[in-house]
């Protein structure tokens, strides 16, 4: 493969429209691959990293995304799955974020996602070797410390990209929560791809009734079939008031015993009041800011914040979309396809709120 080279969408300048150029491909490391993008979801991330500068390990100039699913083109020496079993040439596949395995994180807390070594995708500088470190590209380099996670047939490659962000951050949630009772009320603060996985999840979990919050109308249709027993739509219902009082009716005046906030911080808040006292909630959405008034805080309730995923979430959730897929309508999450060339109609339309979920599609 060496001169050789594909095209990936790469940001040049901040707010400055994308570019297709031209990016070599590299050698590969021993352990590392090299695979050919069937899709690449965008998340809100990459518009603000478009928008940025997000963090200082952002590099210009960069190849957009971070969701990818591919097809194995190469492999330099023998590698397993993250479940030990071989992979080869050919393999539909998507891989985790490495952490460094050796800091006081990775290796006493056992806690990688916070790892500050931690290395991730779509904002690392296209002039470093090994370049293709973006999903918006004909091809990505997939760095030894990876660990594959296969993906079955049953799955669609853009659902197998969302799993890749989206849905192990929701299945990180899920894994630090714990056990769902027989008896309990899941409220779900958002209705985007997140907040549609989690509802899924919380009804597949065995929540009693699963409450799902979020905008607008026509998204809330695909949250009802995603597992939500009622929803709420924030355009109807703009007043604080009014939505807490909307969970404490169907959860006997006491609140819900779980709330999981994937919206923004501006929720976290909102969702504490809809909390019942001793439950337990889960702030995963971020970006803006907001105030907890610590006077409010439930008695005796828990609070887990989520970051990101450990390689095993990434295959919890496309084990979750694999074996759930009668259940419910995982596509309708996907909101829009374009071609490589519509890299910058695609994020448009996600800066703009148009679109929840698109893909950019690789024939
Ligand atoms: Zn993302
Ligand atoms: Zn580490």
């Amino acid at each position: 493969m060496s001169n050789a080279e594909c095209r990936a969408a790469v940001i040049t300048a901040l707010n400055k429209p994308i570019e297709i150029l031209k990016v070599p491909i590299p050698e590969l490391e021993l352990g590392a691959l090299l695979v050919k993008i069937t899709a690449s979801t965008l998340c809100g991330t990459d518009v603000h990293r478009w928008h940025g500068p997000l963090s200082p390990k952002d590099k210009l100039p960069f190849i957009t995304g971070h969701e990818p699913c591919g097809i194995i083109e190469q492999i330099n020496g023998k590698r397993t799955d993250i479940k030990g079993d071989p992979i080869k040439p050919g393999d539909r596949v998507v891989w985790s974020y490495v952490a460094c395995g050796s800091c006081y994180y990775c290796s006493v807390a056992v806690q990688p996602c916070i790892c500050p070594h931690r290395e991730s995708w779509g904002h690392n500088s296209l002039e470093e070797y090994p370049y293709l470190l973006g999903s918006v590209s004909e091809y990505m380099y997939v760095p030894p410390s990876c660990l594959i996670i296969k993906v079955p047939d049953e799955v669609s490659s853009a659902s197998a990209a969302a799993a890749a962000c989206a849905y192990r951050t929701v299945m990180h949630g899920f894994d630090r929560l714990g056990a769902i009772k027989p008896n309990e009320t899941v409220t779900i603060l958002g209705a985007g791809p997140l907040g549609n996985f989690a509802s899924a999840v919380a009804k597949d979990h065995g929540a009693k009734q699963v409450l799902t919050i979020g905008a607008p109308a026509n998204r809330l249709e695909v949250t009802k079939r995603m597992g939500a027993d009622l929803v709420l739509n924030l355009d109807e219902v703009p007043e604080l008031k009014d939505r807490i009082a909307w969970v404490k009716e169907h959860t006997s005046g006491r609140g819900s015993d779980i709330v999981i906030q994937v919206a923004n911080n501006a929720a976290t808040p909102e969702g504490l009041a809809m909390l019942r006292p001793g439950g337990r909630f889960v702030h995963i959405g971020a970006g803006g800011k907001a105030n907890i008034p610590v006077e409010n805080l439930p008695e005796q309730f828990t609070l887990y914040t989520v970051r990101s995923g450990e390689p095993r979430h990434w295959l919890h959730a496309i084990e979750f979309l694999a074996s759930r897929k009668a259940h419910f309508p995982f596509e309708e999450m996907i909101s829009a396809s374009y071609p490589l060339e519509g890299v910058n109609e695609a994020m448009e339309a996600m800066a703009s709120y148009k679109v929840v979920k698109p893909v950019i599609n690789f024939n």
